[in-house]
């Protein structure tokens, strides 16, 4: 079996942009896959089309041996913008596997370890009424676990981000939502890097203990050493690692004990050939997979069967809660994909990733988006 042709879908699905590849082979077998590197989407395209050059005519059977020239080539290795490329290969790459050996991804993973995929829900809410509300309803709906966040849009300037303001609103609030709530959920909430060392101590001190169950990027991840100044401030599990783009931005967050869930984004990391590798490392730590899965349908099946077929793992993110409407998932682009209900996903037991899209249907083309650009009160520019 030889690649015959590698195309590119900047697509806008939904609400945002989603980032397809699909690879063709000699044999009529085709893969699709899906790149994570949100909002910069065309400098991934540009990285496909260069991995294509030295792609064509080789055996997808190959792919880890792709994996490691794709990364390897170019002398400059590696970095975001080329890992989110790698991922879409293959991802894809393991779906034409999957078809030519007659097999779901999971079964070229080891196995089913489990019969579905648990989720984790997001939600939000203007003031702490609204939040323990919020998470009641996500309770109600069938999730265990969920994370809640107070939003940060003021009226009269909806990028203001002032992080003691937040803090104290936060912490108010999910104190509130545990009391209303009980000790059997489990709580969590994303800081989005928002935060410094000392904003970050300062918000889990007005925490009472039984509140979290997990902080999820309080602050930026550049620095190891950072974290290891948080850790001594808190007894909270961080959950850390979306964004990381290879095994080796993760060797310091699970060796040195810095993450207590894997955040990792199969579509970010390189693919389910690096994510399984991570996999087996947090493994031998003790460290749960939480994937972070906030694209589309294929991120969710190549996410999915990762999961299915791994011993430690907690909850997938799911982009599905009450009240959201965003369309990520949408059948009209999407025919065939995993079954999504309130706290479970359930991949399709068909070969390969168990995905079609419909290419007919993709007609809107990637827009240019930013996601939003926040200041302080003072001017200054801080995290989204
Ligand atoms: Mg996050």
């Amino acid at each position: 079996m030889k690649i015959t042709d590698i195309k590119t879908f900047p697509v806008w699905i939904g609400t945002r942009n989603q980032m397809l590849v699909k690879i063709e082979t000699d044999e009529g077998i085709y893969g699709w896959g899906e790149s994570g590197v949100s909002g910069r989407e065309l400098a991934v395209q540009g990285a496909v089309q260069h991995y294509r050059e030295f792609l064509l005519g080789q055996d997808p059977m190959q792919r880890g041996r792709m994996w490691q020239e794709m990364y390897r080539s170019q002398y400059f290795e590696g970095g975001r913008v080329l890992t989110g490329a790698i991922s879409a290969i293959d991802i894809a790459l393991y779906d034409i596997v999957g078809k030519k050996l007659g097999v779901p991804v999971y079964e070229l993973l080891g196995g089913k370890q489990r019969d579905w995929v648990p989720t984790f829900a997001s939600g939000n809410g203007k003031n702490t009424e609204e939040l323990v509300a919020m998470g009641q309803s996500l309770w109600d709906a069938g999730y265990k676990a969920f994370r809640l966040s107070v939003d940060y849009e003021a009226e009269e300037d909806e990028n203001l981000y002032e992080p003691r303001e937040m803090i104290a609103k936060t912490a108010v609030a999910l104190n509130a939502a545990r009391e209303a709530l009980g000790p059997e959920p489990v709580i969590g909430i994303d800081f989005h890097h928002r935060l410094s060392v000392a904003e970050a101590s300062s918000f889990c001190n007005k925490l009472r203990p039984d509140t979290l169950d997990f902080l999820e990027e309080p602050i930026r991840d550049e620095t190891p050493e950072a974290y290891i100044e948080l850790r001594k401030m808190t007894n909270i599990p961080f959950a850390l690692g979306e964004e990381f783009a290879s095994k080796w931005q993760f060797l310091p967050y699970i060796e040195k004990g810095l993450t207590n869930f894997a955040r990792i984004d199969v579509c970010n990391v390189g693919g389910i050939t690096e994510a399984m590798k991570v996999a087996g490392w947090c493994e031998a730590h003790y460290i749960d997979l939480m994937p972070h899965n906030p694209l589309g349908p294929i991120c969710v099946a190549a996410t999915s069967h990762m999961a299915m077929a791994v011993p430690n793992f907690s909850w997938l993110e799911i982009r599905e809660s009450p009240g959201e409407d965003n369309n990520f998932y949408d059948p009209k682009f999407f025919p065939v994909q995993p079954k999504i209900e309130p706290g479970k996903v359930t991949v399709l037991d068909q070969p390969g990733l168990g995905i079609e899209v419909d290419e007919d249907a993709l007609t809107e083309p990637f827009r240019f988006s930013e996601p939003p650009h926040l200041h302080r009160n003072d001017g200054s520019y801080t995290n989204w």
